[in-house]
Formats: C-alpha cells, structure tokens, sequence
C-alpha cells in the first residue's frame, strides 16, 4: 500500500510543479516517447514474440505502426488542440474574452490489457501526455515481457516522476485502485470493470472503461437490388431466376462472396482471435452458410498455407487458462473447419462452428479466440432482433451490396463502432472516436478524442471592468431594473 502511495504522491507533487503544463514540456516528451520506440523496436518485437508468438510483421503493423501514427497526429496537432477556442458571446459579455480553455485534470491511471500489450498501453498515454497530465501507466501482467520491458525503458526516455509504471496482477492494481487518480482509463473485461468503477466512485473520478462483447457480423445474401431494380426496368418479371442465373454466370455474388470472407477471415484469426472488436460470430441465411464456410476455409488456406501451425503469421492463445477455456466452448458443437488444439504450444486451429444454436455457451460469453460461430437467422429483420435482444457490443459488422440495408442496421441497432463490408477498420481512422457503449464500455479515445478525454474544458469568461452602468440590469433593487428597462 505505502509504494502505491509513494507513486502516486510523486505522480502528484510533479504535477503540482506545474513542469508538464508547457506545450514544449509535452511535445518533448512526446517526442522522446517516439524515439523509444523507434529505438527500441527490436526488444518490443521480441517481447511480444514471447508473449503472444507474434511474428514481425503482425506486431510491426499492429502495435509499433499504430503508436507512431499517433505520435504523429498528436505531435502535429497538439499546439491547436490545447489553444483556448473562442465562443460566441452574447450581449452582456461582448466587451469580454470568452473562451474555452483545456486544461490537465491531474494524475491519470492507465490500466491496459494483454492482447495488443503495448499499443493498449501507449495510446491512451500519449493521449494522456498531451493533455498535460501525469500518468501511472499499469500495463498487464499475463504478457509479461511486454510488460516488463515497458517498465525498464519508459523511465530511460520520459520524465520517472511524472510518468511512472506500475507492474503487477490484481493485488498490486487492487491497492493502486485505492489512490485518487484524477482519471482511470481501463482496458480489459466487463467483470473487471466494474471494479474500477467502483474503486473510482469512492473518489469521485471518471473513468473510461475499454471493455469487450461479443461483436456481430450479419452477412446479407441477397444480390445487390440494384441489379434487381435494372432488371425489373427491362420487364422481367420473375427476377429470381434471372439473378441466380447471373451470379453462375458473371460471379454476380452475395456478401458471402470471398472477398467478405477474405476481410471477416483476417479480423477473425488475426493475433488467434484475441481482438476485442475481432467479429466474434456469423449471423446469416442458412442458404449460404456453406459458402461462407468454403470461401472462409480457401482463405485460410491462402493466409497461414497448408500446415497453418507452421504459419509465422499465426499467434497463439496468451495462456493455458484462456486456452483451456476456449477449448471447453467446442464441446457439441459441430466443427465445420479446424476443431484442432495442442495445449503445449497453446495452439487452436481455425476454427469454424455451424448451425451454432443461439442458446449454445460459445454464444453466451465473448469468445476471444479463434472460433468463429455461424448463426442462422431468416434475414435481416432476424438478425437486427437477435443483436437487440443481446448486450450492445464493442463493434457490428455487415456485409451487403445494399446501402440501404446498411443504414437501416445502423440506425435501428446499436454499438460502440461499426464498420460496414470490412471488418476492424473503423479503428484505424484516427478521427473517430474509439469505446464501446452499455456492457461494452463508456468514453473513448484515439487522436483527438484521446486529448478531450483526458482534458478539463474549462469555461473561462474574462470581464471588462468599464461598462458598468451596463450591470444595473442584473444588480437589485428589482425596481431600478424596471426603472431602465
Ligand atoms: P487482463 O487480464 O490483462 O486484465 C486487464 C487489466 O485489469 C490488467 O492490467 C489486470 O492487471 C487488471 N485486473 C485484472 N483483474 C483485476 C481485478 N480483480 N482488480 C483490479 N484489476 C484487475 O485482460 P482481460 O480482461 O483478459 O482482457 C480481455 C478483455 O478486454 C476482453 O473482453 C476484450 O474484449 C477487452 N479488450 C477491450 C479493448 C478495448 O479497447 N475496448 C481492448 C483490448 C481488450
């Protein structure tokens, strides 16, 4: 308990210098964060090999790429973000400066989660950084060397006592928990983050919880109704035959076509499934189901090749728990594709559920692995009641040709992102902010949203001293006011 507090009052008493409130104080450090990453990218690769079996370019693309994105955009941005931003006055205040100003809300914890162990961890501190704050950052101890390695270098290039970590499993954090942080960001499981909600409201401090959930994918069947409307125009009337003739014929295909699959397959296998807005299940028409199944196992095929154990592009599960307990959600159920596991080595194959029945285990808890269940439903007006009838998730994806059937999903269903016809892609746009909404999270971050996050907007009005005669309006007596008027 004493080395929390000690932290955390080191945390503070630098901040209270007030040495992290200049905009050059944080550019620089942002600047030296970059620098570490650039120049210990070798040991960052490494750790996450250990951690996760992540190959070089996975963890290049996944991890280092998208912390030097940001450290871009931030840098480029931040001298605009944090300028004070005028507001529109009214007719008391137009002699005034009215404006508003953001402003560090103090000591900012950060709590990341395994899965992507430095991205999840560096993003939110650079948002943090930016905004002028001290950040206790906890990385998470199930990938341990990436954990260990963010704690020996971030103090060789950015200022120890404002920037301290943390390393640790639930004790630690639980007594970090009993600090007042000014903000908590949290990444990691619901359960958990209720928790931290809690701990936070013995402070009254708000956090961002970065939660998970089981993410749709709703793959629509139909052909595009535009060519249906083309062919209507012609005067044909029975379309149907017509169409189906037209997909043997010209490839005319459904969004269970394999370029949909191509992009589900990289979402869904992708670090062995342990994303939290990986699509975690297959809603669609029993009539396609085993296209989807043929075009998801040719890809697989094309990604990892024959013998996808030997694929360095393929992670493994980060543990025996977690690989224990997807492997207890296969049981009778009926393995289309994959279904193989070596507990050693932490491998599960791809997999492929069918005719997965919505009451089945695999569909009650996120499956964060890479078993990937298909769901029927009889259509669309289906598929959006069995995502209402179910918590809202972190991401929803759908796959179709008709853009109205896209915006009728997003507008009568809910989540913390969606991307339509791709899959994960929403989070790479800097611009948008990233979090989930109900079970799946509160607040969000990335870019400039990191920055709001972690920033007090502060209402500042600066009044002229002349004019005063201006002020009888609001002074009392009550009767000098109708005097005026
Ligand atoms: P985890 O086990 O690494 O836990 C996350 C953090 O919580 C760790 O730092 C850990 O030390 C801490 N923690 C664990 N138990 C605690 C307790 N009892 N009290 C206090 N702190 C505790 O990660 P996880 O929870 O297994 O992560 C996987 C989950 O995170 C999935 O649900 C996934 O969808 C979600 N996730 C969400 C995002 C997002 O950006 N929304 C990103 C990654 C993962």
């Amino acid at each position: 308990m004493e080395r929390m507090q000690q932290v955390v009052g080191r945390a503070r008493a630098a901040f209270s210098s007030g040495r992290c409130r200049s905009l050059e104080f944080r550019l620089q450090q942002l600047k030296n964060l970059e620098r570490m990453v650039r120049e210990k990218e070798k040991e960052i690769l490494a750790a996450l090999q250990s951690d996760l079996h992540k190959s070089g370019h996975n963890a290049y693309s996944h991890e280092i790429l998208g912390v030097l994105v940001e450290l871009a955009l931030v840098m480029e941005k931040l001298p605009s973000w944090a300028a004070p931003q005028p507001v529109k006055k009214n007719l008391l205040t137009m002699r005034d400066e009215a404006y508003i100003y953001p402003e560090p809300l103090g000591v900012v914890l950060v709590i990341g989660a395994w899965n992507y162990p430095f991205v999840l961890v560096m993003q939110p501190l650079i948002g943090a950084i930016a905004a002028g704050n001290a950040v206790v950052v906890k990385p998470s101890e199930v990938s341990e060397h990436t954990s260990q390695l963010i704690a020996d270098i971030l103090p060789q290039y950015l200022d120890r006592e404002l920037y301290p970590v943390v390393t640790g499993g639930v004790p630690e954090t639980t007594e970090l928990l009993t600090q007042r942080f000014d903000h908590i960001l949290y990444t990691g499981n619901t359960a958990v983050g209720k928790i931290v909600m809690a701990a936070a409201a013995k402070h009254l401090t708000p956090v961002t919880l970065e939660l998970g959930g089981k993410s749709p994918c709703y793959i629509d069947g139909a052909v595009s109704y535009t060519h249906l409307d083309v062919y209507k125009r012609q005067g044909h009337e029975d379309v149907s035959g017509l169409l189906w003739a037209h997909r043997w014929q010209w490839g005319l295909e459904g969004a269970e076509s394999p370029c949909c699959c191509r992009r589900i397959t990289w979402g869904k296998y992708m670090n062995c499934g342990q994303t939290c807005i990986a699509p975690d299940y297959i809603l669609c028409e029993p009539s396609i189901q085993s296209q989807v199944v043929e075009n998801i196992k040719a890809t697989l095929q094309e990604f990892y090749g024959e013998d996808v154990k030997k694929s360095p592009d393929y992670e493994r599960i980060v543990n025996k728990r977690h690989f224990r307990r997807i492997v207890s959600l296969l049981e009778g159920q009926k393995i289309a594709h994959g279904g193989e596991t070596d507990e050693a080595s932490c491998f599960i194959a791809p997999t492929i559920l069918t005719d997965v029945s919505a009451e089945s285990k695999v569909m009650e808890e996120e499956i964060f692995g890479p078993v990937l269940p298909i769901v029927s439903v009889k259509g669309v007006d289906e598929a959006i009641e069995f995502i209402n009838s179910r918590e809202k998730p972190l991401a929803l994806y759908v796959f179709s040709n008709d853009k109205k059937l896209i915006k009728r999903v997003i507008s009568e269903t809910s989540s913390g992102g969606m991307t339509a016809n791709d899959v994960i892609m929403h989070s790479t746009v800097l611009d948008m902010p990233f979090g989930g909404v109900g079970n799946s999270g509160m607040g969000a971050y990335h870019g400039k949203h990191s920055f709001e996050t972690f920033s007090h907007h502060r209402a500042c009005l600066i009044k002229d001293l002349k004019m005063e005669g201006m002020n009888k309006l609001r002074y009392p007596p009550g009767s000098q006011k109708k005097l005026d008027w």
